[in-house]
Formats: C-alpha cells, sequence, structure tokens
C-alpha cells in the first residue's frame, strides 16, 4: 500500500480529517488496495470554504505579476514531482506509464505554464463610451473532478481560477484521489497563502453536494458525467450561483471518400483507446464514406488487434485496464447490448481472453452500427469503436449531428476546403482536421448536453472573472 494520506489540506495546512481512512483507492490493473483518504464531511467543506472566503479579497487584490510568479513557483515544485505524478496515475487509473508520462503529468505542466504567462497579463479595461469596463475575479470556486484525466482535470480548473484572482476549495474524484494530494504537496512547498486553495477529499453526494450547494460558493466549475452535471447545475440555480460544466462527449471521427485511409484510422483507432478509451472527447463514432468502408474496417481490426493489454508499468504495454470493476462492467453491457442491437463484431469482444486479474476490456470494434442504437448514442467511455458506413458529406454531418452531445470531433481529407466545410457544420465545440496536434490554448467544452463555458487558454480564464461598467 501507498503512503496513507489521513489529511484534508484547509487554510495553508495538512489539518487531521474527521473520518480519515474513509475511502479506500484501487490499483485497477491489480485489483489490490493501494491507499486510503479521507471521507470528508459536510462540516469539513464548510472549513474549506471560510478559508477560501477569508483568503479571496487579498488574493484577488494582489497584483497580477505576483499571482504570475505564485504559479510559476507551483509549476516549478509541480515539475519537480513530475515523475511520481506519472507513477501515481499509473496505479490508481491503470495508465500505461509511457502515456501517463507525457499525458497525465505532461499535460497539466503545460497547462499551468500557459496560466503563468496569462496570470501576469490580465484583461486590460476597455473604454465604451463614458463607460470603463474591467474584468473582476467571480469569486470562491468550487471544483469537483473526475477520475479520467485526474490532475489535468485539476489543473484545468485551478490554474485559470488562482490566475483571474479566484480562490478555490477542490473535491477531486474519490476513485483517483492521490494525486491531488501530490499537487497539494506542490502548493504547499510553493507557499501560496493560506486559504487560496484547498482539498477536500471524499464522495460526491457527500463532500461534492456540500459544495455545488453551498451559499458561499460564487461558481461551481465540474468536470464529469452529464447526469451529476445536471444535478449541480440544480444545486447551483437555488443561489443562482454560476456553473462551468464539462460534461460527457461521443465524437465523431469523419472519415472522407480521399482521405488518406490508412493514417486517419490508426489516429482515429488510437484516440478512441486514450486511457483505454476513458477521454471524454474520445472519437467513439468513425463515420466511413461506403467506398471505403469495408477497407477502414479491415484498417481498424488490425490496428485494434495490435494493441497490447497487460500491466500499466510494462513497457510493452499498450493499453490499461479501466478505472474501476463497476466501469469494466458498464462497458461489457454497452458491447453486449450493440452486437444484440445489430452490431457486426470485428475486434474483440467478450469472447477476447484478458488478464485474469484487473479490470480489463479487450479492445473492441463494432461494425455496421445504426446510428440510432445505444452504442451509437451513449457515452461507453471504455476501448469501444462503432463504426458507420455513410452515403456522402451530407449525410456525414447528419450522422455526426445526431447526438445530444457535442464536445469533439475530426474530419479527415485530402482537400482541406472541403474538410472545413464538414467541420464547419459539426455542432461541437472542437473539430480536429487531419490529424492536427492538441493545442493547450484553444478553447476546449462542449455544446449541447456536453457542457457550458470552456475551459484553457485566454477562454477558460473568461470563466472564472466577470464583468463590470463604471460610469464618469
Ligand atoms: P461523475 O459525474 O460520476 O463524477 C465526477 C465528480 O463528481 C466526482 O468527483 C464525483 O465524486 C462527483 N459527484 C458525483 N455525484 C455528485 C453529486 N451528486 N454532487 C456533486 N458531486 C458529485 O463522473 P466520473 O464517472 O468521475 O467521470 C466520467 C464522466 O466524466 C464521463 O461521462 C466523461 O465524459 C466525463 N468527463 C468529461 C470531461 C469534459 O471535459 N467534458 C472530461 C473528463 C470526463
Amino acid at each position: 500500500m501507498e503512503r496513507a494520506r489521513t489529511d484534508h489540506y484547509l487554510d495553508g495546512r495538512w489539518v487531521a480529517a474527521a473520518e480519515p481512512a474513509g475511502i479506500t483507492v484501487h490499483n485497477p490493473a491489480t485489483e489490490e488496495v493501494l491507499a486510503t483518504v479521507p471521507a470528508g464531511t459536510a462540516a469539513e467543506v464548510d472549513r474549506a470554504v471560510a478559508a477560501a472566503r477569508a483568503a479571496f479579497d487579498g488574493w484577488a487584490a494582489t497584483a497580477p505579476a505576483e499571482r504570475a510568479a505564485h504559479l510559476d513557483r507551483l509549476h516549478a515544485a509541480l515539475s519537480a514531482r513530475a515523475d511520481e505524478i506519472a507513477r501515481t496515475v499509473a496505479r490508481e487509473l491503470g495508465t500505461p506509464l509511457k502515456v501517463a508520462t507525457r499525458v497525465q503529468a505532461g499535460l497539466p505542466l503545460t497547462v499551468l505554464h500557459s496560466y503563468v504567462e496569462l496570470a501576469a497579463r490580465p484583461p486590460a479595461p476597455e473604454t465604451v463610451g463614458n463607460s470603463t469596463v474591467t474584468r473582476e475575479p467571480v469569486g470562491v470556486v468550487g471544483a469537483i473532478t473526475p477520475w479520467n484525466y485526474p490532475l489535468h482535470q485539476v489543473v484545468a480548473k485551478l490554474a485559470p481560477a488562482l490566475a483571474a484572482g479566484c480562490t478555490v476549495v477542490l473535491k477531486p474524484s474519490e476513485l483517483t484521489p492521490l494525486v491531488s494530494y501530490l499537487l497539494f504537496d506542490a502548493v504547499h512547498e510553493a507557499g501560496l497563502p493560506p486559504g487560496v486553495v484547498n482539498l477536500v477529499t471524499g464522495t460526491g453526494p457527500v463532500v461534492g453536494e456540500a459544495l455545488a450547494a453551498h451559499p458561499e460558493v460564487d461558481l461551481v466549475s465540474f468536470t464529469g458525467s452529464t447526469a451529476t452535471g445536471r444535478r449541480i447545475a440544480h444545486l447551483a440555480a437555488d443561489r443562482i450561483a454560476r456553473v462551468a460544466l464539462e460534461l460527457g462527449g461521443k465524437s465523431a471521427n469523419v472519415v472522407l471518400d480521399d482521405a488518406d485511409l490508412a493514417t486517419a484510422v490508426k489516429v482515429g483507432v488510437g484516440n478512441a483507446f486514450l486511457n483505454s478509451g476513458q477521454t471524454c472527447t474520445a472519437w467513439t463514432r468513425m463515420l466511413v464514406h461506403r467506398s471505403r468502408y469495408d477497407e477502414a474496417l479491415a484498417l481498424a481490426t488490425k490496428a485494434a488487434e495490435g494493441y497490447r493489454l497487460g500491466d500499466p508499468f510494462d513497457p510493452a504495454t499498450r493499453l490499461g485496464p479501466l478505472v474501476s470493476a463497476a466501469q469494466r462492467d458498464r462497458v461489457r453491457g454497452h458491447i453486449d447490448r450493440g452486437l444484440a442491437d445489430g452490431g457486426r463484431l470485428v475486434a474483440g469482444g467478450p469472447e477476447v481472453p484478458v488478464p485474469d486479474r484487473g479490470w480489463f476490456v479487450a479492445p473492441t470494434v463494432i461494425g455496421d452500427v445504426d446510428p440510432d442504437s445505444a452504442l451509437a448514442q451513449e457515452e461507453v467511455f471504455g476501448p469501444v469503436l462503432a463504426v458507420i458506413p455513410v452515403e456522402d458529406d451530407d449525410h456525414a454531418v447528419a450522422v455526426a449531428n445526431n447526438s445530444r452531445y457535442g464536445l469533439a470531433g475530426a474530419v479527415w481529407s485530402a482537400d482541406e476546403d472541403r474538410a472545413l466545410r464538414v467541420a464547419r457544420r459539426m455542432r461541437t465545440g472542437a473539430v480536429d482536421i487531419n490529424g492536427a496536434p492538441f493545442n493547450p490554448l484553444a478553447p476546449f467544452g462542449g455544446y449541447k448536453q456536453s457542457g457550458i463555458g470552456r475551459e484553457l487558454g485566454r477562454y477558460g480564464l473568461d470563466e472564472y472573472l466577470q464583468t463590470k461598467a463604471i460610469q464618469r
């Protein structure tokens, strides 16, 4: 077992929790107990929010350059822990170490660094007629985060909130809380003023609800499932608090008939299976022009069969387990339902052997998926790709938009203008053309039931600012 953590981080120090070992964290690759952390209480949320409220005026009045210097020190303290972060996420979530190093540790460091710059240069006041329009921090932020990118999703809230001058209470996922302890070790080492950031671990129904419903929380910033997002929006509505919601997705990867098929399918399968498919932006529906459909299915099958399942610490492993037994069972249910609804199994599926220990699901590709069926509509959050034939570009757009979600997507074509025309018609917060690289400064967020608001870059900063007009 790792070192048990028994404290919350409140008002600038580690404080013994009322229920110090209330939550058990497992290693999903071995099913063994990894550690225990506190199950926070509503009273502990009260203390954390009171500390954040007391710290707010001072932090909001801190000069931007000084806030940037604090974020820079936090970045240095977190960078020094990069290896430990990658290993911790590999253990508590099961991400293969190589991916954990690049994505689970690397991405949040990149994002945090971007906010060092953005904190130093806040939006300048504007003159509009006889008004001076300024931006001010929203106040106390309650941040509630999921398990699939457990540090990135925290940093994507904490960094812009701090850059804007807000103070924060964080409740990380109870499935992957350990990496947040490393972050708060870094917070402590960096010497952030007491109360500016606070950590209360615990369950959604107890700590999450207490935070979302707290009268002193001005903004609830949530990443997680659409069902929980809806609940949080209801709780916040009672006091007209702001919400920022990053929710689920069912993103379409549109492969047009003139695409470089080998690359489109290989990258598309890799995207769908990243982090064992536990990625909100995963391109889980591959839409292929009928003329190239059989070819694409064959390539997808070959790609999927090349994924080796196993120990996240084995360098040969390309796919780790799912986060929990419950998640594994849900994903299996989605596969069974997809096949019962007429999908054609072309790779993986229930018969393919997986390691005895650990919550694994074989990488699975299902063809001929009906765009209205559950497999094409529901978020699976596992290594399952649905392939759907389409007749032409209009049909591709219609199928891509046949979703209550609208988070991300992709288009592949040899003709970039044609790809752009399709991308513009897709009702999603982001579209990647021909495997374009990830941009950590681009706005990230959803249309439709994928959410409200944007994270990352200056768009992420905007979420934590409110607008004031002073007339003279
Ligand atoms: P979840 O909604 O179950 O939990 C997310 C967080 O909310 C956890 O910290 C949990 O403890 C807390 N929570 C649960 N019930 C709560 C309640 N009643 N009140 C307050 N807080 C509560 O989601 P999850 O299973 O952790 O994460 C998977 C989901 O997150 C997927 O649906 C995925 O698409 C989504 N997700 C979205 C994004 C995005 O940016 N759009 C990113 C990652 C994950």
